[in-house]
């Protein structure tokens, strides 16, 4: 019998476009090496994930002043926990990627997850980008100054001239401009600022799972149109609307218990932030599951609206509070691997969506932004 990809998940070039883990390894005196959550070197192995973008998530409540010093200090954790014992190697570029899986070590991406890290500034975000970073979600949960979000009241109706300049300063210096948590307005505004490939890292489809954090048909035409990137997130709340309605309804529950809670530190964004995560956590016990192949389905449904060449993986590991069952970690990208094939995916097909469509996403980010 011929030896199928599913039985060799190995041989696969696994990337994935989002994982939170330098907030878990900064949070927790854990190691890279091995630990409870989502990635360490052994599920890695087990999985054969290769390599992997990390962002350095700051909660939106340290903005303004306390949240470029959080993403610093982010960073100063992969440098110490994840890079100086060598369990990754940090690339700036496809060529660098590809020197580290040659040396059969994880190539590791770091990106900022969200605009108001950079302080209203680009030559922020050009210390960033000289500090290795190579992308940047221009927004997270809450509107920035120049930029709104999807989950958050418009303001600004899109991007402002600042805006407009920061995402155009990213297209030249070669930085991916990731429009995941962006509202439609500023996704919209993006694709008329700049002609470049621009990405979703990870975000699902809103036909299949209707609310504003996934991505509209149109959108996933118009990235795949300019040759972006769309990860798939595996969140049960962006899979399965009825997923996010029970979190919705369990945390609405906690509101009295949020606000007793909190009275007298209000002015404590540290504080804040660890009440709210762990009250979603709480939000999410009980809720349903979901099944890799709902994770699927979302594939699917991008690869036949954008075409196969625009869909890949976003975990947003060690982020997301529940996983898939059966994909409950980076072991797990073999499973996926395995399901993508009984519904019928080639081999071929397979290794672009496992990491050979983000790997040439990124390495047209940077040839787009040489030519600038
Ligand atoms: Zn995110």
């Amino acid at each position: 019998m011929k030896k199928t990809v599913a039985s060799r998940p190995h041989d696969l070039f696994i990337f994935d476009a989002h994982c939170d883990t330098a907030s878990v390894l900064f949070d927790q005196p854990l190691s890279f090496s091995r630990n409870p959550a989502h990635l360490d070197l052994q599920k890695i192995k087990k999985g054969g994930l290769q390599a992997q973008i990390f962002a350095l998530w700051v909660d939106p409540l340290l903005a303004p002043h306390r949240a470029m010093k959080k993403a610093l200090l982010l960073l100063q954790t992969m440098e110490q926990k994840v890079f100086a014992p060598r369990y990754a190697v940090k690339v700036t570029d496809p060529a660098e990627m590809d020197a580290a899986r040659r040396k059969k070590k994880l190539a590791a991406w770091l990106f900022l997850e969200g605009g108001h890290i950079i302080e209203n500034s680009p030559e922020i975000l050009h210390i960033f980008f000289s500090l290795g970073v190579r992308g940047m979600t221009l927004t997270h949960s809450k509107n920035t100054d120049w930029a709104d979000s999807t989950t958050d009241k418009p303001r600004v109706r899109g991007l402002t001239a600042l805006g407009r300049e920061i995402v155009g300063q990213m297209a030249a210096m070669g930085m991916a401009i990731d429009v995941s948590h962006a509202s439609d307005r500023t996704i919209a505004s993006v694709l008329e600022t700049t002609p470049v490939p621009i990405m979703a890292s990870h975000s699902n489809a809103r036909k299949l799972c209707p609310i504003p954090r996934n991505l509209t048909d149109d959108f996933i035409r118009a990235i795949a149109a300019r040759r972006g990137f769309i990860g798939v997130n595996f969140c049960p709340a962006f899979v399965k609307r009825r997923v996010f309605d029970q979190i919705e309804e369990n945390f609405a529950t906690f509101a009295q218990e949020i606000k007793e809670k909190t009275r007298g530190r209000l002015d404590d964004p540290e504080f804040l932030s660890q009440v709210e995560w762990d009250y979603f956590l709480r939000s999410v016990a009980g809720t349903d599951r979901v099944t890799i192949d709902e994770v699927i389905d979302h594939i699917i449904h991008i690869a036949s609206t954008g075409g196969l060449d625009c869909v890949g993986l976003g975990s947003d590991f060690d982020g997301i509070p529940s996983t898939p069952a059966g994909l409950g970690n980076a072991a797990a990208y073999p499973a996926l691997v395995a399901a993508l094939q009984k519904r019928g995916f080639r081999e071929r097909e397979i290794r672009k969506i496992c990491g050979l469509n983000l790997a040439g996403f990124l390495g047209r980010v940077k040839s787009a932004g040489r030519k600038n």
